[in-house]
């Protein structure tokens, strides 16, 4: 569509996606789906990181979400309880285990990412958040005066005034109805890519598949490039994207050896564990949980 509004087709010989996912954020519900009672709560519910956080000082404000976003979050926010008597900050986590939030430390390689993670765990130390762990978030009750967050198992974050639900973002695929894509089922990363980033494996920043072979869709010229290209995988760094722009350019230009080189190299997290059974265990880092052995329609076997 042109600045008058006109519309037109626009013929080409390949088409790269790189919308991102910025205009799709996750629900607060703990599962992925918007908890019992979220959209009627929504006047009270944010979905991104805060600019100007004065308008609550003196009111009590809960964050959801173990990533970077909700880390920036609580960080603006302790800074106003510090300034604001009466402001309270309560940092809600999904996972049992706040370890891996607080970042990697002197093994990250990106220093401010790590003094992220070890400033957060200063305002709690200081008292100024209110860290609440295990906490999967199942529905919000709202009155006249205030909201009330409860989890699966019943616990309760009263007395809320707003909440800044920032756990992750998903692809927008409304546009594609009609083109054939091939995106992970669980995740909606590409596919080509999906198993090295799945973050019920793995988070460390790793990934060397990355280029036009990995990103191709089976429409004919069609890449899905970026963020994009990682669903909800949530480890997605713009290194990884201009590394993946340039295999796939070089790919349409008909440059095949630059476009099968892989040029990439991330800077570790020192963490690892995205979601999924990291919400239980604080695992190593990139592998999954050892597996166990189910046996179904045997008697028990006492193992040991
Ligand atoms: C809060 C936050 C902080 C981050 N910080 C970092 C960081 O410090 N370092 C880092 O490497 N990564 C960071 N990331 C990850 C970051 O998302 C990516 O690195 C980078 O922005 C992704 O680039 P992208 O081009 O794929 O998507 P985006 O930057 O999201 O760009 C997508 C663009 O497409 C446009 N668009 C959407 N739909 C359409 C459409 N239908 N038609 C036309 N245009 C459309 C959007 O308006 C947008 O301009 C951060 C992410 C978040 C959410």
């Amino acid at each position: 569509m042109d600045q008058d509004g006109n519309e037109s087709r626009l013929g080409a010989r390949a088409v790269i996606d790189a919308s991102g996912t910025w205009g799709l954020p996750n629900p607060a519900g703990s599962d992925g789906f918007p908890a019992l009672g979220e959209s009627k709560a929504s006047a009270s519910i944010s979905y991104r990181i805060p600019d100007d956080v004065s308008e609550f000082a003196g009111s009590h404000v809960v964050v959801v979400g173990a990533g970077h976003s909700a880390t920036h979050a609580v960080l603006r926010l302790s800074e106003l309880a510090r300034r604001s008597p009466g402001t309270r900050v309560t940092w809600v986590l999904r996972r049992g285990s706040a370890t891996n939030v607080f970042g990697g430390g002197l093994g990250d390689e990106l220093p401010e990412r790590a003094a992220l993670g070890s400033r957060a765990r200063k305002m709690i130390d200081e008292g100024l958040v209110n860290l609440v762990t295990g906490f999967r978030v199942a529905e919000f009750r709202q009155d006249s005066k205030s909201l009330t967050i409860v989890a699966e198992d019943g616990a309760a974050v009263t007395d809320v005034a707003h909440v800044f639900a920032l756990t992750g973002f998903r692809p927008d695929t409304e546009m594609l109805r009609e083109v054939r894509t091939d995106l992970d089922p669980a995740f909606d990363a590409v596919a080509g890519i999906a198993s090295e980033i799945d973050p019920n494996i793995h988070s460390c920043g790793s990934v060397s598949a990355t280029g036009a072979k990995q990103l191709a869709q089976p429409e004919h010229g069609f890449f899905i490039v970026g963020v994009k290209s990682y669903g909800r995988a949530p480890t997605f760094l713009a290194l990884t994207g201009y590394e993946q722009v340039r295999s796939v350019t070089a790919h349409l230009a008909g440059d095949h050896e630059a476009a099968a080189r892989n040029e990439l190299v991330l800077p570790g997290t020192g963490v690892c564990g995205g979601s999924g059974d990291f919400d239980d265990n604080a695992g190593s880092c990139c592998a999954a949980p050892a597996p166990a052995l189910v046996q179904i329609g045997l008697r028990p076997v006492t193992v040991g």
